[in-house]
């Protein structure tokens, strides 16, 4: 009889990874959840401090989300949203209005991030088109940046782990040089700055701003390049940059979103309104696939006509405005405003950067502690002086990892990039649990 790992091993590809490495690394076995913590099969505890690939937002087997979930799936679990409609997604659509940057109108559904992305680009494109801007066919984004893994939102992503294979298949974007506070080329710090690195951004749309339909960014926080943070200044300048040159600004706040920048939304904390913005994961609690694509009137207005002029958006997804989505969505809402989350989250995170600072501030190898809202990340360098990074092959990340693992913490160093991205309901108890987890594995990789 087949243990489940092996028969794990039999039949199932996991995303992201490197099968082979589950041979002799095999993954836990996830029984149940509750609040931040998951229990294995096994017996064993592991505190999530990454959220569930930063999609949980206010613990497992929350209470309040999980009731309203099972009412709902008594009365409707899913219904063809083209043409049909419901009252959790037209709740959620009017709730939501209220609490975007102001200018979001209008609610595409979709039922992933990358799809969001997708979703996104086309309508960037389409607008274009149909508003006689036919020069205007191509697409800007940040260098190290993340949107997805589909071909559309690899396309506008600029990290070559993901992406570097499949470049034949890829549209050619255009790319900025995105900023890099940690090993600032100007010499600057990210608090004292005038963001001299903006100059680049300057001479890309010179070159090519009139060929350009829509830049795609993750605002004010370029989170799968490694945590890497920028000032609310750039993201102001970026936003009148794309005014001036008449290219949309397109946020994707699928990471930052719901919280997790001690704001509700990044562009809300930087007091800008893109023109197309992106949510998923925490929308629902990191409950239940579902994403958003939200506009300004001006685009759904360039294809509103009468159907036999052909302008209408013929995009969809089978389980686009899942009723439990938009469900869970809605108590993520009230949970946020019920329990004062926002607040709760901003003073966890002053005393976490604070920990973190008195723990590892002078360790020879911390190059930066950086942090926005909750979340805190700590770059490992091999030389602090110099900011030189380890050598990629000696993989540290993932060696830390494992080691993490076994001291029932669930630690995805993205590179030498270590994070904490919990859910924003998490005790100080468990973050110091978390804090010494991370001390031990980190000590017991640079040792061996
Ligand atoms: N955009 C950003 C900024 C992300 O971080 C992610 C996922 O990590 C995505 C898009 C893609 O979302 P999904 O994995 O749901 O397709």
């Amino acid at each position: 009889m087949l243990t489940l790992a092996e028969r794990d091993l039999q039949y199932i590809w996991h995303p992201c990874s490197q099968m082979k490495d589950y041979e002799e690394f095999p993954p836990p076995i996830i029984e149940r959840a509750q609040g931040s913590w998951l229990y294995d099969t096994e017996g064993n505890a592991y505190l999530d401090i990454v959220s569930s690939w930063w999609a949980n937002l206010l613990g497992h087997a929350n209470e309040t989300i999980n009731a309203r979930l099972k009412e709902q799936l008594d009365r409707l679990e899913h219904v063809i949203f083209a043409n049909f409609s419901h009252r959790p997604a037209i709740e959620l659509a009017e709730r939501l209005a209220e609490l975007v940057p102001p200018g979001l109108t209008k609610f595409h559904f979709n039922d992933n991030g990358s799809a969001a992305v997708e979703a996104a680009l086309k309508m960037a494109f389409q607008y274009c088109r149909q508003t006689g801007r036919p020069t205007k066919t191509r697409f800007m984004c940040f260098t190290e940046s993340y949107h997805g893994e589909t071909i559309g939102a690899l396309s506008v992503g600029s990290m070559d782990l993901f992406a570097e294979i499949y470049k034949p298949m890829l549209m050619e974007n255009i790319r900025v040089e995105a900023p890099d506070c940690y090993r600032c080329p100007y010499g600057k710090t990210r608090d004292c700055c005038a963001c001299e690195c903006f100059e680049q951004a300057e001479r890309t749309f010179a070159e090519h701003g009139e060929e350009t339909a829509a830049m795609i960014i993750e605002p004010l926080l370029q989170g799968s390049a490694g945590m890497r943070i920028y000032p609310d200044l750039y993201l102001r300048k970026l936003r009148a940059l794309c005014t001036e040159y008449d290219v949309l600004l397109i946020a994707d706040e699928i990471a930052t979103g719901f919280g997790r920048m001690g704001a509700l939304f990044a562009t809300g904390r930087a007091g800008i309104t893109p023109d197309i913005m992106c949510l998923s994961k925490g929308l629902t609690g990191g409950y239940l696939p579902m994403s958003l694509t939200i506009v300004k009137e001006k685009i759904y207005n360039a294809f509103y006509a009468d159907w036999s002029e052909g302008k209408a958006f013929m995009h969809s997804h089978t389980y686009a405005g899942n009723p439990l989505g938009c469900t869970a969505a809605l108590t993520v809402l009230d949970i946020l405003e019920r329990d004062h989350i926002l607040e709760q989250a901003a003073a966890t995170a002053e005393w976490l950067t604070a920990r973190l600072t008195e723990t590892f501030g002078d360790h020879p190898h911390v190059g930066e502690i950086r942090h926005i809202g909750l979340i805190h990340a700590v770059e490992l360098v091999a030389d602090r002086e110099t900011k030189r990074p380890f050598p990629a092959g000696r993989r540290l990340g993932y060696e830390i990892y494992r080691r993490a693992l076994q001291h029932g913490l669930v630690l995805r160093p993205l590179g030498d990039v270590l994070y904490f991205n919990p859910p924003l309901n998490i005790t100080r108890e468990e973050l110091d649990f978390a804090i010494a987890g991370m001390q031990q594995a980190l000590q017991e990789v640079l040792d061996s």
